[in-house]
């Protein structure tokens, strides 16, 4: 746990039966979360921080992004929090001369590009202001349970398999208290707890 943030925890007896873990609540963990939330399979979200991120990041939402955003019902919500740009970069010696640069295409497909293959199109949309809407859509799913300020840190392989061990769970590595399954969304963190637990 982060220095200062008071260890929450989980209870043993509510867990055991939650067929995935989803850890990180970043754009991966919360779009899994939210496929998984749409077939209705329940799953435990933890995230080490408190709080979500209220930095800006990512800023598109490819038209992949988008298909799926559609899927989950989330797109007016999403253009409502986009703004409408033409999708090109601009190369310049400097900001300052921006005006003047040259336009390269960024590789996302413009709104009438996009009506011919799909039913949606790219959106320039900040990260922080897509994260809570998803979170947002997960705290009211059914079968969903999402723990901020709880760190997955360790997984143990017992009997059945391969089991996440959290520093927070009143019962770490005990094989009953913790889901069967592990969702890895932060697969990329060379120093996340579950990837180097699972090599
Ligand atoms: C300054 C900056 C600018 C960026 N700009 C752009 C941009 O312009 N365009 C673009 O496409 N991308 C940009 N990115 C990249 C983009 O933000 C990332 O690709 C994206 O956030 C990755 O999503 P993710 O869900 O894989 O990981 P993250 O967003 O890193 O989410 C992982 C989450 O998991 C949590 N976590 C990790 N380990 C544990 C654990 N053991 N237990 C519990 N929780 C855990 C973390 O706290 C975190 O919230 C930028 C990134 C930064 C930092």
């Amino acid at each position: 746990m982060r220095p200062g943030v008071a260890p929450r925890t989980i209870d043993a007896m509510t867990v055991h039966d939650i067929p995935v873990l989803v850890v990180g609540a970043g754009p991966a963990g919360l779009a899994a979360a939210t496929e998984l939330a749409r077939h209705d399979v329940p799953f435990l979200l933890v995230e080490r921080r408190t709080t979500l991120s209220s930095h800006p990041r990512a800023t598109v939402l490819s038209l992949r992004s988008m298909e799926l955003v559609r899927a989950w019902g989330l797109e007016a919500d999403i253009r409502a929090r986009s703004v409408d740009v033409d999708w090109t970069m601009l190369e310049s010696e400097t900001l300052a001369d921006a005006a003047s640069g040259t336009a390269i295409a960024v590789g996302y497909p413009n709104a009438e590009q996009s009506r011919m293959v799909s039913p949606t199109a790219p959106a320039c949309v900040a990260q922080d202001d897509v994260e809570p809407l998803l979170l947002e859509r997960l705290r009211a799913a059914p079968h969903a349970r999402v723990e901020l300020g709880t760190e997955l840190t360790g997984i143990f392989a017992g009997p059945a398999g391969a089991v996440p061990t959290c520093a927070t769970c009143a019962r770490a590595r005990c094989a009953r208290c913790t889901p069967a399954t592990l969702w890895r969304p932060t697969a990329h963190e060379a120093r996340s707890a579950a990837r180097s637990a699972s090599r």
